[in-house]
């Protein structure tokens, strides 16, 4: 006689399966940090370097390039916030960027989500990408439209430049915005375009801004 398997127990078991390759490669551990570069990265002791994930903040001088506006602010508040204590990374399915550092969220012991704090204070911006838990991206969103409406940290500078632009060119897929005049707007696609007439109407929905063309002001003030 054949055995038959009760359903139940087939149905544990791919459940089983299911849930452990969905935590496959997400990890959290506790670690040091032994110096802060700029306000979205973190030297560890032992020399890992980690990206914080779902953010950006102004990049601190380097290849010839001056600090951009509020990079020194940014790196001090994440200094302050990780220094002489013990944080806690969660990485997720992607947990390297294209530069071999480790992409992670990080964490204060009392829990709260490092990224969201500078984003609160308007230190940093909301960085979307692939693989990224939605209620965070939700929430790292709605922390910066408050810091936009208080006009919080970099905001109020930020937002006033280029005037004269009257179109930024949004991409749906990517979540990146662009100058008019950039190259890798031009070439979009008119199925992922959106335009958006200000500066603050594209953070306030979640674009962040593109590398090449960024309107981010240097610290020159
Ligand atoms: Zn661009």
């Amino acid at each position: 006689m054949r055995t038959r398997w009760p359903a139940c127990i087939l149905w544990m078991f791919f459940l089983i399966l299911f849930f452990g390759l969905a935590q496959a490669g997400a990890q959290t551990r506790d670690v040091r940090v032994a110096w802060v570069p700029d306000g979205d990265t973190l030297i560890l002791e032992g020399r890992e370097v980690v990206r914080i994930k779902g953010i950006d903040a102004p990049e601190t001088a380097g290849n010839g390039r001056p600090d951009q506006y509020f990079a020194q602010e940014a790196t001090a508040r994440l200094e302050e916030l990780v220094q002489d204590r013990g944080i806690t990374l969660k990485t997720g399915q992607v947990s390297e960027d294209r530069y071999g550092r480790t992409l992670a969220h990080a964490y204060l012991p009392s829990g709260e989500n490092i990224g969201l704090l500078l984003v609160r204070e308007g230190l940093a911006f909301y960085y979307p990408h692939e693989d990224q838990d939605e209620s965070i991206s939700r929430a790292l969103l709605r922390a910066q439209q408050r810091a936009i409406n208080e006009d919080a940290g970099f905001w109020p500078r930020v937002l006033q430049q280029h005037p004269e632009v009257e179109t930024w060119v949004g991409n749906k897929r990517s979540k990146r915005f662009h100058h008019p005049g950039c190259g890798y707007g031009q070439r979009m696609s008119g199925h992922n375009r959106q335009e958006v007439e200000t500066l603050r109407e594209a953070f306030y929905a979640g674009y962040a801004p593109c590398r090449r063309c960024t309107p981010w002001p240097d610290d020159d003030m």
